[in-house]
C-alpha cells in the first residue's frame, strides 16, 4: 500500500506540482523501477529519493558523501514530519540507536548514511534485516573514475545494493559528460535505458571566456565593476587563493580566502560568513562550493582553466540560483593547458597511455575547445551533457559581441609541419625562427636550415605563432609539454593537415580590447 507521490509532494513539501521530469522519476522510482538522474544543482534532485523513499514500505537508505548537507535535509525533513535520520561520525551513541530502532520497526521512511559507513560490514548487517524502500545514490559521479571526483567507497556500494535485488536503486548526480553516465550507470547496474538527462541550461548566467592576459589586473576590474556584490573567485592555488584575496582586502573589498589549508572552524567560519552576508567575495579553491547553499550569489569567476567542463558547470552554476541575472567569467592561457596536460601524464609510464589518461586529455581537449571557442557557450555546454541544442543563446560573450574569425588554416599546417619536420621536440620559439628563415647557431647545427619549412614564412615572427598554436593546443592538434617547453602533433592534426579541418581564430588580445571599448561593454 503505498501512498500517491503527489499527493505527497503537496501535503509533505507544500508544493503544487512537479518539475519537468521529477515527477517522471519519482513514479518509476516508486514503482520500483531503476533510475540515473542527471540534473544540476537546485534542480530538484532530492525529492526524486525522498518521495519514493515515503511513498514505498521500508526505508529509503541514501548514500551521501556530504554531512552537512544530510544534516540538513534530516532537519527539514523532520520539520515536515517525515521520520528520518543521519548516521554520521557526529551522532550520538543515543541517536544512532533510536535510528537503528526505529529501522527495524519499519517507522523510518529514510536513513542517511556516509559512504564508507555504508560498505562497513557492521552496517550491512544491521539493514540486511531491515525492509527497504529504495537504495539512493548521492553524488553519483564519485563512483566513476572518469568523473571528477572519483571515490574508491563508491565502488563498494555496487556490492551493497546487489544484496538487496527487489529494491530499486536511484543515482543522482549534478554533472557528467555522456562518457561519464554511461559508465556511472554501468557501474551502478543501472540500464542506460534509465538514464535521465534534464534542465542544465541556466538561462540567467552569462558566460564569458577571456584569455588571461595579465590576470591579475583582469580580474581586479571586471570585480571593480562588481563592487557589493556576492561572488566566488576560484584559484588554482592555495598560495594563489591568499595573495589574491589579500589584494582584494588592500582595494578595500570584502573578501576571504577559502581552501583545504585552513582548520575546520576557519572554514565554517568563512562559510558561515559567505552565506550571511551579501558582499563578500570569497576566493577559494575548488574545495569551497559543494553543499553551500546561498542563491543570490552573483559571480563566479575562475582566475585559471578550471579541471573540466562538468567541473566549470558546476562551479558557475553556484551563480543566480535564485534566478536572477548572474554572471561568470572565466580566464585562462595556453600554459594552463600545458600544465593540465603534464599533470595527466605525471605517474603514467612512457608510451603506455592508459584508458583514465585517454579520458582526461579528451575532457581536458573539450575544455579547451570550449574556451577558445567564437560560438555560443551555451550551445557548447548542452551539446557537452547530452541536452539537445537549442538556438543561439543571446546571453554569453560570443553571443554578445560575437567575434570577427579569420581563416587560419593554412598556416596550420605550415606550423604543424615546422614541428613536425623539426622531431617534434622543440618549442614555439625554434619552431618560429625555423618557419622565419633564421640561420641561427642551433638551428644550424640541428640541420633544420636544410629543411623544406626553412624560411617558408619570413615576414612572421613567434607573436604572429602564437594564436594559431594556441587553437591547435585547444583543438588538440598540438600538445605541449610543460616540463621540456617542447611541443608535438595531437590526434587532430591529421585532418588538419590533409586539409579536412578548418582552424579558425578570434580577434587577439588587443584587437578585442579596442572592440570592447567602441562596443563600450
Ligand atoms: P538539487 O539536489 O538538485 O540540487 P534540491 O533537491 O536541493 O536540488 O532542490 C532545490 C530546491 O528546489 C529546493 O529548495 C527544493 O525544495 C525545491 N524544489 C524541488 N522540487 C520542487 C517542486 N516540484 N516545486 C517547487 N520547488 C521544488
Ligand atoms: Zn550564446
Amino acid at each position: 500500500m503505498s501512498r500517491d507521490p503527489l499527493d505527497i509532494l503537496q501535503t509533505v513539501f507544500g508544493y503544487p506540482a512537479f518539475r519537468p521530469l521529477q515527477g517522471e522519476i519519482i513514479a518509476a522510482v516508486t514503482a520500483g523501477e531503476d533510475r540515473l538522474a542527471i540534473m544540476p544543482t537546485g534542480a530538484g534532485k532530492s525529492l526524486c529519493y525522498q518521495i519514493p523513499a515515503i511513498a514505498r514500505p521500508g526505508t529509503g537508505l541514501v548514500i551521501s558523501p556530504l554531512v552537512a548537507l544530510m544534516h540538513d535535509q534530516v532537519r527539514a525533513l523532520k520539520a515536515a514530519g517525515v521520520s528520518c535520520a543521519a548516521v554520521t561520525g557526529d551522532t550520538s551513541v543515543d541517536e544512532r540507536m533510536a535510528a537503528f530502532r526505529a529501522l527495524d520497526d519499519g517507522t523510518l521512511d529514510l536513513l542517511y548514511v556516509a559512504p564508507e559507513r555504508a560498505t562497513m560490514p557492521e552496517f550491512q548487517d544491521r539493514i540486511s534485516r531491515a525492509q527497504l524502500a529504495l537504495i539512493a545514490i548521492d553524488e553519483a559521479h564519485c563512483v566513476s573514475e572518469w568523473g571528477h571526483d572519483f571515490r574508491p567507497d563508491y565502488r563498494q556500494l555496487r556490492p551493497l545494493a546487489d544484496r538487496f535485488p527487489g529494491v530499486p536503486r536511484i543515482g543522482l548526480t549534478a554533472t557528467a559528460d555522456k562518457v561519464t553516465q554511461e559508465d556511472i550507470a554501468h557501474q551502478l547496474g543501472i540500464s542506460e535505458a534509465q538514464v535521465v538527462v534534464a534542465g542544465f541550461d541556466r538561462p540567467n548566467i552569462i558566460y564569458t571566456v577571456q584569455e588571461g592576459a595579465a590576470r591579475t589586473n583582469q580580474m581586479l576590474n571586471w570585480l571593480e565593476d562588481r563592487r557589493g556584490r556576492s561572488g566566488i573567485v576560484y584559484a588554482p592555488t592555495r598560495a594563489k587563493v591568499d595573495a589574491f584575496s589579500a589584494q582584494l582586502v588592500k582595494q578595500g573589498f570584502n573578501a576571504r580566502a577559502y581552501h583545504a589549508g585552513l582548520t575546520h572552524p576557519e572554514r565554517r567560519d568563512a562559510q558561515e560568513m559567505f552565506v550571511t552576508a551579501d558582499d563578500l567575495i570569497m576566493v577559494a579553491t575548488v574545495a569551497f562550493g559543494m553543499g553551500i547553499d546561498k542563491p543570490d550569489v552573483r559571480f563566479v569567476a575562475h582566475m585559471a582553466l578550471p579541471k573540466s567542463i562538468e567541473a566549470y558547470y558546476q562551479e558557475t552554476g553556484r551563480a543566480g540560483r535564485d534566478g536572477a541575472p548572474a554572471e561568470t567569467l572565466m580566464l585562462w592561457g595556453a600554459a594552463d593547458v600545458a600544465r593540465a596536460r603534464s599533470q595527466i601524464d605525471e605517474g603514467y609510464a612512457e608510451g603506455a597511455e592508459s584508458d583514465k589518461q585517454r579520458v582526461d586529455h579528451q575532457k581536458l581537449s573539450a575544455l579547451t575547445a570550449f574556451a577558445a571557442s567564437a560560438a555560443c557557450r551555451r550551445i557548447a555546454l548542452l551539446t557537452y551533457f547530452g541536452e539537445p541544442a537549442p538556438a543561439p543563446c543571446g546571453n554569453c560573450d560570443n553571443c554578445l559581441n560575437p567575434p570577427e574569425l579569420t581563416d587560419v588554416s593554412e598556416d596550420a599546417v605550415k606550423l604543424l609541419s615546422a614541428v613536425y619536420r623539426t622531431g617534434q621536440r622543440f618549442g614555439l620559439g625554434h619552431v618560429a625562427a625555423v618557419l622565419a628563415g633564421d640561420a641561427n647557431d642551433r638551428a644550424v647545427n640541428l640541420g633544420h636550415t636544410d629543411l623544406g619549412v626553412f624560411g617558408l614564412t619570413p615576414d612572421k615572427d613567434m607573436k604572429d605563432w602564437r594564436p594559431v598554436q594556441q587553437q591547435l593546443v585547444a583543438m588538440d592538434a598540438l600538445r605541449a609539454d610543460a616540463r621540456h617547453g617542447g611541443i608535438s602533433l595531437g590526434p587532430a592534426a591529421r585532418d588538419i593537415l590533409r586539409g579536412e579541418t578548418k582552424v579558425t581564430v578570434g580577434p587577439q588580445p588587443e584587437t578585442r580590447k579596442r572592440r570592447r571599448r567602441r562596443g563600450g561593454a
